[in-house]
């Protein structure tokens, strides 16, 4: 399993023939090579190639930097002119025992550093995620049969007899695993193997995965499923195509694209299912499991690095035939993959937004197109790019009206806060429930059927005051509010994670009982419900109250078994999970998405508000969702209320057509950030004075961050809008590239932007 490493000039003269005529001399001119190295560096950097190492382009090397050596990766163009004389080129050391970067892989990790503007290193190390996946893995002891005759002395017990018995099956397992298939104890398979019995061995570990089983019958599918499913499968293996799959929550989305899974399984190849929130999608790793047999290779940030290591080996090798991940699984090196599925194709969590900026949906079509493979974009409300896209004939496009098994979209009805505002309780004080939403979940607990309140807001209040001074708790490194986290005691930045203890009197001015909560948070909506309806069974979901995937698996499972009666969610409760008893969703806060008006914020209400909507009537009971609010005629209120998507969609549309906005212009933003207010200003005149000037273009800013200040430093923003026809990466390129700013300055790209603070 060692790598190759070079044996040196002197070693690599004894493999000539001996009559060779060519001179040692010429065997001594080594290749020049560029290898790119996983690191923010500005491009690859040449190394020369010992003539006893065959490599290629995509080959893993280990090479000299510095004092270091590191990992990297042959890149492709050997003989660009770099300057450097060829005896001052170092030798790659050594070619690492792996499977090589595809060609498509590295065009892939060449287009996004040129979209996003972040050097091609940095986009490699996303490729090789897992420092500890390039080592060999580190061989594991496991005990076998000896294969020889038993020792004459051995005295056989009837538990060494037992164990023995179970070792014939001639399985390599751990001391433990044998001893508990054998029902003995860990003492007796250490006896044997001193014996000589049993013989001790080390093997390189592996993932445990089994190919999914791609022959087992899925559902009898209805025949509009039956239709898109053929569609998809026809797909598989016939090049580049991107499918949006558009169905309501519950209509059989995720059945059809399992077909499509089944069918490049089928074909050999292996299949990237890109998920927005991994780590809480116990419930789609079941139905995976359900349906092909065995669970699919999960890829997300909470991997122990073991783990990582084993699963990073298993997709280069090929044994990893169906990877479903977060976005970072998007830069796997898969040899043979043959098909993309991104699910809530709409969700924001596909930008990444520090690091190396990309939109992972965005990327996996560019991954698909470049290696020539079908990619289905699913969602019940697909985003805007994508619809514009299907309008325009480059996406095709499948519909799924209906939800399975006749169940009915929930009835949606707007609750005016100006008519119907929460009162007052003199005895529970001020209240987040206005009176027909109070009836709702009566009648509901009383039909003994499950409540969601939809609220997206941790903790218990958004902002502290206080009522003496008016002193308010602010974040120390940003500009924000403290919010108040009753369970922890604390104030809590929701940027940045800083805390302090919640103090009892005004830090300001001295007052006791005068620091007063304003708003609510999850934590406050469910202390006015506990004493609203003292009898039901309530609980919170939020990452607060969750500690990690097991957790929140365990919740779910709690909902389905009807243990709860209340749930009090934050978006976390939004996602996919489906409760059959949920009947009635009320949403506290409908406005609340709407208030930072950035050009997204109307669209991403609508997502999020339809979503926790699909969450009441999934299965027979049908369903009520009661959204409370102060605008009911904004678009996004009236598209829910009327069930009319287009509508909607069409407006947006129009409205971002009108003002250049994407998908119709292209945005980037340019973010400044320094420790010292100064010094980022000067920088952001600086990069003013610069500023490209192009009909078609326009560069608004800078301007201070809605975040001004993040984690102590200081922030500048600028916004750069262009006509789509412009080549905005190349002006972007040119105007911040020969930009001299001092070293305390950081500056971000972010093309595409979708955050706006
Ligand atoms: P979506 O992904 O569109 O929200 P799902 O694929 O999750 O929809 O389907 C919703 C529910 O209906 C799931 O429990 C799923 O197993 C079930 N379902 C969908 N289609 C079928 C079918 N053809 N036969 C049996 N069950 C189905
Ligand atoms: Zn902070």
């Amino acid at each position: 399993m060692a790598e190759r490493r070079a044996t040196g000039a002197q070693d690599a003269k004894q493999y000539l023939p001996a009559t060779s005529s060519v001179g040692s001399g010429d065997l001594l001119c080594p290749q020049r090579l560029r290898v790119l190295l996983p690191l923010p560096l500005s491009g690859a950097f040449s190394y020369s190639a010992p003539a006893d190492l065959a490599l290629a382009a995509g080959d893993l090397v280990r090479v000299p930097l510095g004092r270091r050596e590191v990992v990297g990766v042959v890149w492709d163009g050997t003989l660009e002119e770099d300057g450097l004389p060829a005896e001052k080129l170092k030798p790659i050391t050594a070619k690492l025992d792996l499977p090589p970067l595809t060609t498509a892989h590295r065009r892939f990790i060449d287009w996004v550093a040129g979209y996003s503007l972040a050097p091609p290193g940095a986009v490699l190390r996303m490729s090789l995620s897992s420092p500890g996946a390039l080592a060999p893995p580190k061989p594991i002891r496991r005990v076998v049969q000896s294969g020889r005759p038993l020792p004459e002395s051995l005295k056989l017990t009837s538990a060494r007899r037992r164990l023995l018995t179970a070792a014939e099956d001639g399985f390599a397992r751990s001391q433990a695993e044998l001893a508990r298939a054998a029902g003995v104890g860990v003492g007796v398979v250490k006896g044997l193997v001193e014996a000589g019995a049993l013989d001790e061995v080390e093997v390189t570990p592996r993932l445990s995965t089994a190919v999914p089983n791609w022959r087992q019958e899925g559902p009898t599918l209805s025949p509009d499923q039956e239709a898109a499913a053929r569609d998809l499968r026809a797909k598989i293996d016939d090049g580049f195509s991107v499918t949006l799959l558009d169905g309501v929550t519950g209509s059989g989305k995720t059945e059809v694209y399992f077909e499509a899974v089944a069918a490049a399984l089928a074909a050999e190849r292996q299949v990237l299912v890109l998920l927005p929130e991994i780590a809480l999608s116990a419930q789609w790793l079941e139905r995976f499991a359900a349906r092909f047999g065995t669970p699919p290779v999960a890829w997300h940030s909470d991997l122990k690095s073991s783990q990582r290591q084993l699963t990073w080996r298993a997709v280069a090798e090929g044994q990893a035939r169906v990877v479903v991940g977060a976005r970072s699984a998007l830069f796997l090196p898969y040899p043979e993959l043959g098909l993309i599925v991104v699910d809530e194709e709409h969700e924001a969590a596909f930008k990444q937004e520090d690091g190396v900026i990309y939109h992972a949906r965005d990327m996996a079509v560019v991954r698909a197109h470049l290696d020539s493979f079908p990619i289905v974009l699913a969602s019940a409300t697909p985003s805007l790019e994508t619809t514009v896209n299907v309008e325009s004939g480059k996406y095709s496009e499948l519909r799924l009206p209906n939800r399975h098994g006749g169940a009915v979209l929930p009835q949606v009805e707007l609750i005016d806060l100006r008519q119907d505002p929460p009162q007052r309780d003199p005895e529970i004080g001020t209240s987040w429930l206005s009176p027909p939403l109070l009836k709702a979940l009566e009648e509901t607990l009383q039909s003994g059927s499950q409540a969601l309140l939809y609220l997206n807001r941790r903790g218990y209040a958004p902002l502290t005051l206080c009522r003496a001074c008016g002193h308010r708790f602010e974040c120390p490194s940003c500009t924000a509010w403290l919010v108040e986290h009753r369970f922890l005691g604390r104030l809590v930045c929701h940027h940045c994670g800083y805390s302090q203890r919640a103090p009892e009197s005004c830090p300001a001015c001295g007052e006791v009982e005068a620091l007063t909560p304003i708003g609510p948070g999850v934590e406050r909506l469910a202390e006015e419900v506990a004493a609203r309806f003292p009898e039901a069974r309530t609980r919170i979901m939020s990452s607060d109250s969750l500690q990690g995937p097991a957790d929140a698996a365990e919740l779910i499972r709690s909902i389905q078994a009807h243990e709860l009666d209340i749930v009090i969610g934050t978006q976390l409760a939004a996602k996919g999970h489906h409760f059959p008893l949920l009947t009635l969703v009320g949403v506290i806060d409908a406005d609340l998405g709407l208030k930072g008006g950035d050009l997204r914020a109307g669209e991403r209400t609508y997502h999020l508000l339809h979503q926790v909507a699909g969450r009441a009537g999934r299965a027979e009971r049908p369903g009520r969702v009661l959204i409370q609010t102060y605008d009911p005629d904004h678009p996004v209120m009236r598209a829910l209320a009327d069930g009319d998507r287009d509508r909607f969609v069409n407006l947006e549309t129009e409205q971002r057509k009108a003002g250049g906005w994407p998908p119709f212009g292209r945005l980037a933003a340019i973010i400044l950030s320094a420790p010292d207010q100064d010094t980022v200003e000067r920088s952001a005149r600086l990069l003013a004075r610069s500023a490209p000037s192009l009909p078609g273009l326009r560069v608004l800013g800078p301007a201070e961050a809605p975040l001004a200040v993040l984690r102590g430093r200081h922030r500048r923003r600028f916004l750069i809008k262009a006509r789509r026809d412009l080549p905005l990466q190349t002006i972007l390129r040119h105007w911040v590239g020969g930009l001299e700013l001092p070293n305390a300055v950081r500056l971000a790209v972010d093309v595409d932007p979708y955050s706006f603070w």
